[in-house]
């Protein structure tokens, strides 16, 4: 028996499976997708199984044996193995990082893995017993020899095997309190007249028999504390049990729908189009503008499916992932669905995972490595905010989720759905082709208006006056919220990167005259370059516009704006989320219940407070400054843009209050912005499709972003030359090469680093050449420290 092994061997030239003999006390266990332990040089590496056969074109007296099986049963199954493959093409990835990441992190660390007891030792084969000894498992390890007699008993189910992750980091719990349901175990306890708490609970008690609090949130509603809780729950009033704190339980009094809703007209038409296509292999596009009952739709589809006895994967950004929305899939789906959110610990990931592959859930929520969830029988895929640049992997394997799960709906015969208030101008174009089939929500569920939007033009703001951050009508609005006690958002756009120089009197930002991008200031040279094709030129004194003097680099902190707010509003309770102030686990998820708890009055914070916000006392939504995202250099600056804009205005007015936003911008006529506005899509579509015509992006060209680094700034340099050439010289005259040029964020760690851009329409030897030159590279430059990487349809060029 012959094993065709991928191995993991990172610097190594060859990406092809290798020969090895499967000694005879494996045989009976081996099988493709599990993982082993080879030789290779004079090293033991990991490998994964792809394929046996019995047949080597090399000498199979001089095959080399594998070592150890690291697994019992397969980690991965031949659709993954497939996909691997598929992934290995489409992205340019190795096999390995493919295989890789389609293994639960846990896995991927030590674990041991065992062989365990599901039936009395008399049950076995007597050869099998002293193995087990007194206790009801065995280490795998231990018991290579009888593999054969294992399978058997795996096979018959008196065995299972399991693997004991020993890093678990437990979650944090929470104290749970079940007041009985049973009135009389509460009215015929005899309470001491003078213990005036325990009455006090007593009373609180009748009021709520039967529900569930946490144990703080019920000290504090009673007026009590945990002594007197104690004591009740002594005399049998209530129990305690513990909770995964994750799942905020003050939110499930919040949100008390345990069945459907009767879907409005729209939301019908496009659950009876979805409904009627659940065994076919279809794309849907599902545009429903924030508050349109999206999610809801979600739900029913699932149900759908899970009434045909098949399973779904619902795949959410990460960030999404709030405790709302694992409490709208718990309550419809209860134990059926699996969460992975970032507050488990990879042992805790791997113990949702596994009851994915026992087929012991049928759902999973997820950000974007849930789409390798194992499922046997999909029934459904849905990505929602589909737009979302994080469902990409920015290293490799470079994939996008939404491809991968085209993929796995083409396996599985099974509808994709792809959901967003504004749809990446890629799945729109294709909708619009009909490649996707397009559905429309174009009112929200509950007939709530949307926000009103003011945009307000910061170039007045100078000319009266006004230096602030702040602009007079924006500042007045947050003093009128704080008299009212209602809650303001104010959101920083704010990347990293991006430094650009604006003119303050006419908004002018310098554009690359070849690229249409943002010219990006840099400080050493004194300089604005073009980090596409490598074009600069001075900084300017005065705006080639308008000629006013007011032109200077652009950018604020988070932490500078919360100081100006403080001697705007001095009084005010302030908030403040970005990298510095989330950095620990939970912080996160810690901020946003603060805040929901009303224990603030303004939350500030950069994009990562875009979404998944949603509390009734929010009415207003301040955008400091709109033109950070709208000018950086990017191709996709305006759609960003748009796609913010939208999102942040959908933070208010999402109850009964109504909400108002005010956009603070020096482009108040750009089209992203005024088209945000009122969230017409569409316009903005059609326009920024002209732009990305003209100036040649997607989704008229496919793009691929290749980037070098390495220590030396010589030698970098001269790589991405020599790579440009050679590319020059191979792709067809009609593909454009841009570049080399220096990456926007030009030194990472030392390193510099280095990119070319090709923009193609069709390029049938792309594959091939790409191929080559990964070669070339692994050849020769590898060896001096240099870095390649290739990145296909990039969410991002910076
Ligand atoms: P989206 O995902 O498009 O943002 P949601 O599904 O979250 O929208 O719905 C927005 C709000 O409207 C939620 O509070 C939801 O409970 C409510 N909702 C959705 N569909 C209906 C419906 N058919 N009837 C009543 N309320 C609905
Ligand atoms: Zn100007
Ligand atoms: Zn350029």
């Amino acid at each position: 028996m012959i094993a065709e092994v991928i191995v993991d061997v990172a610097a190594h030239p060859i990406d092809r499976p290798f020969d090895y003999a499967v000694p005879e006390k494996f045989q009976a266990l081996t099988e493709p997708g599990m993982r082993v332990k080879v030789p290779f040089g004079n090293r033991k590496v990991l490998g994964f199984i792809t394929q046996i056969k019995e047949t080597s074109e090399f000498d199979p007296k001089r095959l080399k044996p594998i070592h150890e099986l690291m697994d019992v049963v397969p980690v991965l199954n031949r659709e993954m193995l497939e996909l691997a493959q598929w992934m290995k093409r489409q992205t340019v990835c190795f096999e390995i990082d493919a295989l890789q990441v389609m293994v639960p992190a846990a896995l991927r660390a030590k674990y041991e893995k065992r062989f365990v007891l599901n039936a009395a030792i008399e049950e076995l084969p007597k050869e099998l017993h002293p193995y087990f000894g007194t206790r009801d498992f065995v280490r795998a390890q231990e018991a290579e020899e009888v593999y054969g007699l294992m399978k058997k008993e795996m096979d018959k189910g008196t065995v299972v095997a399991d693997t004991n992750i020993q890093q678990k980091t437990g979650v944090k719990k929470v104290r749970m309190v079940h007041i009985t349901d049973t009135a009389e175990n509460i009215e015929n306890v005899s309470i001491r007249a003078n213990a005036k708490q325990q009455l006090k609970l007593q009373e609180f008690f009748l009021k709520h028999i039967g529900e569930t609090f946490e144990s703080s949130q019920l000290q504090k509603l009673a007026g009590v504390s945990l002594p007197t809780v104690n004591a009740l729950a002594e005399k049998g009033m209530a129990r305690f049990s513990s909770m995964e704190s994750y799942r905020d339980p003050s939110l499930l009094t919040a949100i008390d729908q345990k069945h459907a809703l009767a879907l409005t007209d729209e939301q019908q038409v496009a659950f009876d189009a979805i409904r009627s296509s659940l065994n076919t292999e279809k794309t849907f596009l599902l545009h429903g503008i924030t508050g349109s009952g999206k999610t809801e739709i979600y739900l029913q589809t699932i149900a759908q499916v899970l009434e045909q006895g098949k399973e779904a994967i619902m795949l959410v950004p990460e960030i999404s992932l709030t405790p709302q929305m694992t409490i709208r899939f718990k309550e419809r789906f209860g134990d059926l669905v699996a969460v992975l959110h970032s507050g488990l610990s990879a042992g805790e990931k791997y113990d949702e995972w596994r009851k994915i592959q026992r087929a012991e859930v049928k759902v999973v929520v997820g950000a974007r490595s849930a789409i390798f969830a194992p499922f046997q029988n999909l029934g459904l895929i849905i990505l929602d905010e589909e737009h979302e640049s994080s469902y990409k992997q920015d290293d490799s394997p470079r994939y996008h989720a939404r491809d991968v799960a085209i993929w796995r709906s083409q396996q599985h015969q099974c509808p994709v759905i792809l959901g967003s208030a504004t749809p990446s101008l890629e799945s729109f174009a294709r909708a619009k082709k009909g490649v996707y089939e397009l559905l429309a929500l174009k009112n929200r569920a509950k007939n709530q208006p949307l926000p009103e939007v003011h945009i307000v033009d910061m170039r007045e703001e100078l000319r009266t006056g006004n230096r602030s951050m702040f602009s007079v009508e924006l500042a007045e609005a947050i003093r009128e919220r704080l008299a009212r006690q209602e809650q303001v958002v104010l959101f920083l756009n704010k990347r990293g990167y991006s430094s650009f120089v604006l003119c303050r009197d006419c908004g002018t930002v310098l554009q690359c005259p070849n690229c249409d991008i943002s010219l990006t200031y840099h400080r050493a040279s004194e300089r604005m370059k073009c980090h596409y094709c490598g074009y600069d030129e001075p900084v300017p004194t005065t705006c080639p516009e308008c000629e006013s003097d007011h032109i200077r680099f652009f950018g604020t902190g988070t932490q500078k704006v919360e100081e100006e707010l403080a001697k705007l509003v001095p009084d005010a309770r302030v908030l403040r989320m970005d990298v510095d102030t989330t950095r620990n686990k939970g912080a996160h998820e810690k901020i946003l219940s603060a805040f929901g708890e009303g224990k603030a009055d303004i939350l500030l914070g950069t994009q990562m407070i875009a979404k998944g916000l949603d509390f009734p006392n929010i009415t207003l939504v301040g955008v400091l400054s709109a033109d950070t995202t709208l000018h950086l250099p990017d191709f996709r600056a305006a759609e960003k843009t748009y796609q913010l804009l939208t999102q942040v205005s959908g933070r208010a007015g999402r109850d009964v209050l109504p909400g108002e936003v005010y956009v603070q911008t020096y482009t108040p006529e750009h089209y992203a912005i005024t088209l945000a506005k009122d969230q017409l899509y569409e316009p903005f579509y059609e326009q920024e499709m002209a732009m990305r015509r003209t100036s040649g992006y997607p989704p008229y060209y496919y793009v691929v972003n290749i980037q070098f680094t390495h220590e030396d700034l010589m030698t970098v340099s001269g790589y991405a030359q020599q790579m440009t050439e050679y590319l020059r010289h191979r792709l067809s005259p009609k593909t454009i090469i841009i570049g080399p040029s220096a990456s926007l964020i030009a030194r990472v760690n030392n390193r510099y680093r280095y990119q070319c851009l090709i923009k193609y329409k069709k390029e049938p030897k792309l594959a091939e050449v790409l191929q080559q030159l990964i070669k070339i590279y692994r050849s020769d430059w590898i060896k001096t420290g240099a870095t390649l990487s290739i990145d296909m349809n990039p969410t991002a060029v910076m």
